[in-house]
């Protein structure tokens, strides 16, 4: 074991869209602090990747298999990286409404109330939109929460190929609005993402050092077991020892529970934080249907997202509970979500037997329905005999199937006379598999209890005094709308409080 000669303010594990993002806010404190990164950079040309090499399997996936309830070993897909998972992610960074913030009843059960509202958010919100660089129109969605100003950067156009669905869209009563989005304004990689935004400009101050291909494997405490002390890591294969006065864990919402879970000690014997038993609970990640439109012309299967609707997010006129998000997709060489949609190709496959699958793509216009899943503590992540576990059943379902069934009758309304569509009026879909891990959350829940939740307030550890986690882990409802703009602000959140103990 080499022990690492310094000592650090803090140490962070990850560099995803939580631990990228509080390394930049805390980089201007002078403080000594090292983030520690299990992946490496990510290549342009890999992350840029937008053709049919996309549908090449296991392509974003990680090294590694995981586990299902029924021990079926699978590779999730996840991007270990400078910047983790925002490096494959779709960039559209949205604010969950006010009431997501509350108690509320959906058809399967209830999304618990946070112990922070809105109105805690928001200028974090605001904050993390500026830093990330979104791209929107504020207004544009009825059911957008109150803004203290508006997007820093004014919303993209639509594409030609989906500009016309959307005017149909907006025909029949509805309000399609512009997706916001999170855009760098390079070339040479458009899309935001927590290395760019995060800790590229983090690792611009001298006292910031990150060890890439360094996997941590546990966190020690001190011998009564009231704070952490250190993070055991593989850095390059060689085990090293770091110490630091805080520890700040952003693995992701599956990992960090993991990590939490073996690091089990005396004090600990079910894993830090994990007296509650609460550790790797309540794992959530959104229901995904796509949905495909197909096309009588081609398009280049590579036009941007561009437009949400969230007219039944609360519910519609025929179903008095929450459904859910509809977005597009963009073209389907572009989308690694999609590429694990197998039922969706074979549909399509069969339709158009003579045509390759480049051909099929490019006569797409593909859309997500995206429904809340609701905590369950049996919906789990397990450590057992040195084998990571994920329990996931999907609930809420009518709810999804309900959002699938009358987005398609609005497909089909704007479909309807148009020349631009394919005659069959098929609409092949197909729902994400398992190991599609995008939107993991929940795992550590935060709350004021420390019998039901993990973290505090603060997204510190009820049970230890300098441990934080700032990954999706903190989250205690899942947002149809996406978590990583939450994520984000939460992050900054955190760091304001982390500056003022840091002093
Ligand atoms: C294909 C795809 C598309 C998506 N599109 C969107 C979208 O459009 N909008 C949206 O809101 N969200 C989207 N998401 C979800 C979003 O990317 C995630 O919610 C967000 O990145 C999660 O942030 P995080 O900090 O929790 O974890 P991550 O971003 O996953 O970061 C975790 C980091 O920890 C590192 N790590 C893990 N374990 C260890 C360890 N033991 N030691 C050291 N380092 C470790 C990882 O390598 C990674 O860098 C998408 C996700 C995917 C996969």
């Amino acid at each position: 074991m080499i022990l690492d000669d310094q000592h650090y303010d803090v140490i962070i594990v990850g560099t995803g869209a939580g631990g990228g993002t509080l390394a930049r806010k805390l980089a201007p404190s002078g403080k000594r602090i090292l983030l520690l990164e299990r992946g490496d950079a990510m290549p342009l040309e890999e992350q840029n990747i937008s053709d049919v090499d996309i549908f090449q399997k296991q392509r974003y996936h990680a090294p590694e298999q995981w586990y299902d309830s029924d021990g079926e070993p699978f590779t999730p897909q996840m991007k270990y990286a400078i910047g983790g998972n925002t490096k494959i992610y779709g960039a559209a960074l949205q604010r969950m409404r006010e009431r997501d913030f509350e108690t509320v009843n959906h058809q399967d059960g209830i999304s618990p109330e946070w112990c922070l509202k809105y109105g805690d958010f928001e200028p974090y919100y605001t904050e993390a939109e500026a830093m990330y660089q979104v791209h929107g129109q504020s207004g544009a969605d009825p059911t957008d929460p109150p803004r203290s100003g508006g997007y820093p950067y004014p919303a993209v156009a639509h594409n030609p190929t989906i500009q016309p669905v959307v005017e149909g869209i907006e025909q029949q009563g509805y309000h399609p609005y512009p997706l916001p989005m999170s855009l760098s304004l390079r070339e040479d990689d458009p899309t935001g993402d927590s290395e760019v935004f995060g800790v590229a400009p983090a690792l611009d101050y001298g006292n910031v050092t990150l060890k890439t291909s360094a996997k941590v494997t546990s966190i020690l405490t001190n011998p009564s077991g009231t704070a952490a002390r250190a993070v055991q890591a593989e850095v390059n294969g060689q085990p090293y020892l770091f110490m630091a006065d805080i520890i700040v864990l952003a693995c992701g919402a599956i990992n960090s529970a993991a990590l939490l879970l073996q690091s089990a000690n005396e004090k600990h014997p079910h894993g830090l934080a994990n007296s509650s038993d609460q550790v790797g609970r309540n794992l959530m990640k959104i229901h995904m249907s796509s949905i495909v439109e197909v096309t009588a012309q081609p398009n280049s299967g590579k036009f941007p997202r561009s437009v949400g609707v969230n007219d039944f997010y609360w519910g519609s006129d025929l179903f008095d509970y929450p459904m859910g998000h509809i977005q597009n997709m963009g073209g389907v060489l572009q989308d690694a979500i999609f590429a694990e949609s197998p039922p969706v190709l074979s549909l399509i496959t069969k339709f158009m037997p003579n045509f390759g699958l480049k051909q099929l793509a490019t006569r797409s216009i593909p859309w997500w329905a995206m429904t809340e899943v609701l905590p369950d503590p049996k919906n789990r992540v397990e450590v057992k005999g040195g084998k990571l576990y994920v329990h996931f059943a999907v609930n809420n379902a009518e709810a999804h199937d309900r959002l699938v069934y009358r987005w398609l009758d609005v497909l089909k309304a704007v479909e309807k006379d148009s020349s631009l569509f394919s005659r069959s009026g098929l609409h092949p879909r197909g729902e994400v598999p398992l190991p599609v891990m995008a939107y993991q959350c929940g795992t550590c829940r935060m709350g004021t209890d420390s019998t039901t939740s993990v973290l505090d307030v603060n997204c510190r550890a009820h049970e230890l005094d300098n441990l934080y986690v700032v990954d999706s882990s903190f989250m205690p409802s899942s947002p149809s709308v996406g978590n990583a703009l939450t994520i984000i602000a939460n992050a900054l959140r955190v760091g304001d409080h982390l500056l003022e103990r840091l002093g």
